[in-house]
């Protein structure tokens, strides 16, 4: 876990993601689609590649998969404008942002619920242009079993959108991940469980599910 050399082309300086970016799986959680992009960061210290294990951590409840189109940032890029986002992305990638769903909900901010080690699966990059952009779909499976499957199409800002939005906060640097959220179908992972994210025609990342070895880490109270 933590390695950042998993591949020469991922080595994230940040991960970039989205939340609630199609509308049925906002629906599903009880949210609306978010006015404009809804954006969060995972360290790269919960980078795992395929075939590691996704630890789930003792005592924090939910743990769930969200299978993702994700992008590697290819240049340095800030100000980017949208008919331009696709030259700045070298590489495309399946992921799994995984989420302690409990956690999620009780923390007004995602920092803890999606920055665990292992919490960020990623499969093998694929160069951009040996990809169909068009006919880019994510299909999420557990245990051999269908969970989730959508075309990037049904994005509620697609990812020229999210490149030029993010591009304005943040500089975007070679090696950048950018995760594009996920679609309906999410659901809890428990240990002996296997999770495979595959982007048709490019990829898919397969990783077992353990419980992480060790008691809940202390809950420091408020003096
Ligand atoms: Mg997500």
């Amino acid at each position: 876990m933590g390695d950042n050399s998993l591949h020469p082309h991922l080595a994230p300086g940040k991960i970039v993601c989205v939340g609630r970016n199609y509308r049925a799986h906002a629906s599903e959680l009880g949210n609306d689609v978010p006015q404009e992009p809804l954006l969060f960061l995972k360290p790269p210290s919960s980078l795992i590649p395929g075939g590691e294990s996704i630890l789930q951590p003792p005592g924090v409840g939910r743990v769930d998969f969200e299978g993702e189109v994700a992008f590697v940032v290819g240049r340095r890029g800030r100000l980017i404008r949208e008919e331009e986002a696709w030259t700045f992305v070298s590489h495309v990638v399946p992921a799994n942002d995984v989420t302690a769903r409990d956690l999620q909900r009780s923390d007004a901010q995602w920092t803890r619920a999606k920055g665990f080690d292992t919490f960020c699966a990623v499969g093998t990059p694929v160069p951009l242009e040996q990809v169909d952009l068009d006919g880019l779909r994510v299909r999420t499976r557990v245990n051999g079993e269908i969970r989730q499957d959508a075309p990037i199409s049904d994005m509620a800002f697609p990812p020229p959108v999210l490149l030029s939005y993010i591009s304005r906060i943040m500089t975007l640097e070679p090696g950048d991940l950018i995760l594009t959220g996920t679609p309906e179908g999410v659901g809890p992972l428990v240990p002996w469980d296997e999770v495979e994210v595959e982007i048709p025609g490019v990829g898919a990342v397969m990783n077992p599910v353990r419980a992480a070895p060790g008691a809940p880490w202390p809950r420091p109270r408020p003096r």
